[in-house]
């Protein structure tokens, strides 16, 4: 029988024991009270004994159950077994002193045989031979005690018959009754096991389901990550794609154009357009595309960092040409300046990227932004968009110096004929019209045949080249074009200077040309110039005209002792 049955029973039998301990006290009063016996010593023994029986059951029992439940005591196994024994003597032993009346007797009797199957159940008395053979002994002791002891002067055969008879019946009655009981609290038990199990089976299935769902919804956590860095990536290649859309847009704005500051602008705008960008600037140093100076364009969402990059950008120029690296050049990142440059606005990042032609450095981009993290996504846009940009320069460089080539003489390098033939008219209808001033001066050198006959024609071209290149630099200084116009004869064109202010240039001109000594090998060459000036509108009123009449005035000089300027009209001053 399991505990948890023994306690359950035991919480019975203490409500039955209160029951039947008080019948036994309330029977000695009732049998003394109706006369069944006038002892009073049957009396006070038997009501003592039932209360000492509720007393000591209240002790063992009543404070012990919840112990026994809260596994804080043992089920009382061995004190059942003692209280069996006490009780059984107690209340035989009274028999032995006075002749008890039939009918506290039979409840004496009823008792202990009560007494007896508490011990059986609760000790399965029945399951070993020593709880049998104790069950046999008490219920013969207390038997002989009750039956002999009170029928000691009545005792014949009836008699025991009656009580052999009498205690077989007992213990097959109650035999009869542990077994129903014990079959009964074993499928009970069975059942209760089987429930157990199932319930157990139940929670393990239970348990693996709550793991099957914990793993769903780790894997469906996954999902989603893995979703959102999906979404991310599609972001990213979304982004790229744009980025390479835009610089093949670019490319072919490049492969349209040979004009290298365009180009550069083009390049920045994109920068800003694609980036969001906070400025980019870009530098190229001078004689990179036939540039006679360096090339700055910088666009900025922000004057202060505009100017800051103008500023600075020559100097981050000469930085990173000191490098031998052409790796991008990091300036500052997330507030931290790595260099003395752009600082005082608000740039949290600024990279340099070198542009660079067979590793050497001919310019620098410089892209800036207020933003942190800027960079995060990698300079790769950056660097593309400058190596695009130097293979349109490469071709751009290759066409501008072919078209030059064609517009300039090989030996003077300055401007021929064919070239004259082709922008003159152009400039013909600029100024016909506007009264604007076109003045032309045509120059020839002196006895130049003398120069090739005395010291050879290779010092006859350095000659040509020395008058060429005073001619290139009064242009260049007066805003004009120089023209090698015939072998040794050259033009000055100026466009909006009067006669007057050209004759002075004229006269500077032709002074620096008289002084310059050509040294060719050991020969130190002196030549004069003769020049002819004419100007529209001032000397001649039809713009068709200005050439013919300078060479006409040209002439005059030359017919007039040579070495000397002619003004178209004024030539006898
Ligand atoms: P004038 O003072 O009248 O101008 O006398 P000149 O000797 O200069 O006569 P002209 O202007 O007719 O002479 C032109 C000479 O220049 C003829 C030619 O041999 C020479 N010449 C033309 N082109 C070149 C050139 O490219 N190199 C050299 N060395 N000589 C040239
Ligand atoms: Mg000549
Ligand atoms: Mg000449």
């Amino acid at each position: 029988m399991s505990t948890d049955f023994k306690i359950e029973y035991l919480r019975n039998y203490i409500r039955f024991n209160r029951i039947v301990f008080g019948l036994l006290l309330a029977m000695a009063l009732f049998v003394r009270g109706s006369g069944f016996t006038d002892s009073n010593f049957v009396i006070i023994y038997y009501s003592l004994a039932a209360i000492f029986m509720l007393i000591f059951d209240e002790i063992i029992f009543t404070g012990r159950v919840q112990k026994i439940e809260q596994k804080k005591a043992k089920f009382p196994t061995i004190l059942i077994q003692i209280r069996t024994y006490l009780y059984v003597t107690i209340m035989s032993v009274g028999a032995i002193f006075k002749v008890l009346p039939s009918i506290l007797l039979v409840s004496i009797l009823l008792s202990i045989i009560y007494i007896i199957v508490q011990d059986m159940f609760f000790s399965d008395m029945f399951n070993t031979f020593s709880n049998l053979l104790r069950l046999i002994i008490t219920m013969t002791v207390s038997s002989v005690l009750l039956y002999f002891v009170q029928f000691r002067h009545q005792v014949d055969g009836a008699w025991l018959l009656m009580f052999v008879v009498s205690t077989a019946l007992t213990l097959l009655v109650t035999y009869i009754i542990y077994d129903i009981y014990s079959a009964t609290i074993k499928s009970m038990d069975d059942k209760y096991t089987k429930l157990y199990f199932t319930n157990t089976d139940l929670m393990a299935e239970n348990d693996k389901l709550i793991e099957f769902r914990e793993k769903v919804e780790k894997v469906n956590s996954e999902i989603n990550y893995q979703r959102i860095n999906l979404t991310k990536a599609n972001d990213d290649l979304e982004k790229t794609n744009e980025e390479t859309r835009s610089l093949i847009e670019v490319m072919k704005y490049f492969s349209a154009s040979f004009e290298v500051e365009k180009n550069v602008h083009v390049m920045l705008d994109n920068i800003m357009n694609v980036k969001k960008a906070g400025a980019v600037g870009f530098y190229i140093d001078k004689d990179v595309y036939m540039n006679d100076e360096p090339c700055l364009d910088v666009i900025a969402v922000n004057s202060v960092s505009g100017t800051l990059i103008k500023q600075d950008l020559i100097d981050i120029y000469n930085l990173i040409k000191k490098r031998n690296t052409v790796d991008p050049l990091v300036l500052c990142e997330n507030y931290d300046f790595k260099y003395p440059f752009l600082t005082g606005g608000n740039i949290c990042n600024a990279v340099a990227f070198p542009a660079y032609e067979n590793e050497s450095v001919y310019g620098v981009m410089v892209v800036t932004s207020s933003k942190y993290e800027f960079f995060l996504n990698g300079y790769s846009f950056y660097e593309s968009s400058v190596m695009d940009f130097t293979s349109a320069l490469i071709s751009d460089r290759l066409y501008l110096k072919t078209e030059d080539m064609a517009k300039k003489d090989g030996l003077t390098k300055i401007y021929n004929r064919i070239y004259f033939n082709q922008f003159y008219p152009e400039l013909k209808d600029e100024v016909s019209g506007t009264g604007e001033t076109l003045t032309v001066a045509m120059m020839d050198i002196d006895h130049f045949k003398k120069v090739n006959d005395t010291y050879g024609h290779l010092a006859g071209d350095e000659v040509i080249k020395m008058v060429a290149k005073v001619d290139a630099k009064y242009a260049k200084k007066y805003g004009g074009t120089a023209v090698r116009f015939g072998g040794e004869e050259f033009l000055l064109i100026l466009k909006g200077v009067g006669i007057n202010e050209a004759y002075n240039i004229l006269d500077d001109m032709h002074k620096e040309i008289v002084d310059t000594v050509v040294e060719f090998e050991d020969l130190k060459i002196k030549v004069n110039v003769s020049m002819g000036l004419a100007s529209y509108p001032e000397t001649c009123e039809d713009v068709g005209e200005v050439v013919d009449r300078s060479d006409q005035a040209l002439y005059y000089s030359k017919e007039h002792g040579r070495g000397r300027i002619t003004i178209d009209g004024r030539e006898g001053e």
